[in-house]
């Protein structure tokens, strides 16, 4: 049997936090005791929010901790072929369809739709795309991308639908609501999801499980935040015939007024925490784990 292959994958669009402390503890320590890989990957898709500053910022704080990855770092940056290709693939099983609407537009159908009965939300309380761009005749959505009009290319939710079986995850963590073992996916809670823009040929979605299939990851150990986004990355491996990791969601960490942290609050970042004095174990303790990384069980 060759080993797990566990990975932390953060987005380098802020300093490091408590939350990630903790969740990269958790990847770096299953895959010790398992005699598993550990992969560090960089997801830094987003032009305009990732910054260098913040990936080196990754690199240290995660080699203060204690934690060391295998090199090179795959940089998702660097890939974005891999993805367009994967974006053409879909389109060529006719699931891809452009989008034109501005985000302002966007608000606008919903707060018409909202007007007469509630209109549906996503797992994260966004709502589900409201347009009509699916119907558009072929040569309105060319002239459109000839004139350069801003799109984004959408999953066919319905379509993708129809091609795929059921859709099982084995979840070792806990979702929200208590989810654990197989759990059904749900991936047209999502309606349909954007998988590239005109300016970026991918989406968190899209990249995350080419890049987990491509680095062999077998165990995906990541926060609950992320438990129903796991629906719509199993619709896509099946579409794309790549293999499925099992999961392990786990608790966030938690300010004071229990709110899930977040990169832009000072207070709970690594660097601000080590410019204070603590040290590694310190980290440990404020997240709940023994010093000895996560020498505990039952942590997640
Ligand atoms: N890059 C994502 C984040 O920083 C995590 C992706 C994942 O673990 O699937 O939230």
């Amino acid at each position: 049997m060759p080993p797990p292959v566990f990975r932390f994958a953060p987005s380098p669009n802020g300093y490091l936090h408590l939350g990630h402390a903790y969740s990269a503890l958790l990847n770096f320590d299953l895959a010790r005791r398992t005699g598993g890989r550990f992969l560090l990957r960089i997801e830094d898709i987003d032009a305009t929010r990732c910054r260098p500053e913040f990936e080196a910022a990754i690199y240290e704080d995660l080699a203060w901790l204690g934690i060391s990855w295998e090199t090179p770092v795959r940089r998702q940056s660097e890939h974005f072929a891999r993805y367009r290709k994967a974006v053409e693939r879909l389109a060529d099983l006719g699931l891809i369809y452009p989008s034109f609407e501005s985000r302002a537009e966007i608000a606008r159908l919903v707060a018409q739709r909202d007007a007469s009965a509630p209109w549906p939300r996503d797992p994260d309380g966004a709502p589900l795309y409201p347009g009509a761009a699916k119907s558009l005749p072929p040569d309105q959505r060319r002239q459109l991308i000839a004139q350069g009009t801003p799109y984004a290319l959408r999953l066919d939710m319905a379509a993708a639908r129809a091609r795929t079986n059921q859709l099982t995850w084995i979840e070792h963590g806990e979702g929200p609501g208590g989810e654990t073992g197989a759990v059904h996916a749900q991936p047209e809670a999502w309606g349909d999801v954007i998988l590239a823009r005109k300016e970026t040929p991918t989406s968190y979605h899209l990249s995350v499980v080419i890049d987990d299939a491509l680095q062999g990851v077998t165990d995906v150990v990541r926060g609950r935040d992320l438990f129903w986004s796991t629906s719509v990355h199993l619709l896509l491996q099946q579409l794309l015939g790549i293999p499925q990791p099992v999961y392990r969601h786990h608790r966030l960490i938690e300010d004071a007024s229990g709110h899930k942290l977040s990169k832009s609050t000072q207070a709970t970042a690594l660097r601000e925490l080590r410019g204070q004095g603590a040290a590694p174990a310190d980290i440990c303790s404020l997240v709940g784990l023994s010093g000895d990384f996560c020498n505990t069980t039952g942590g997640c």
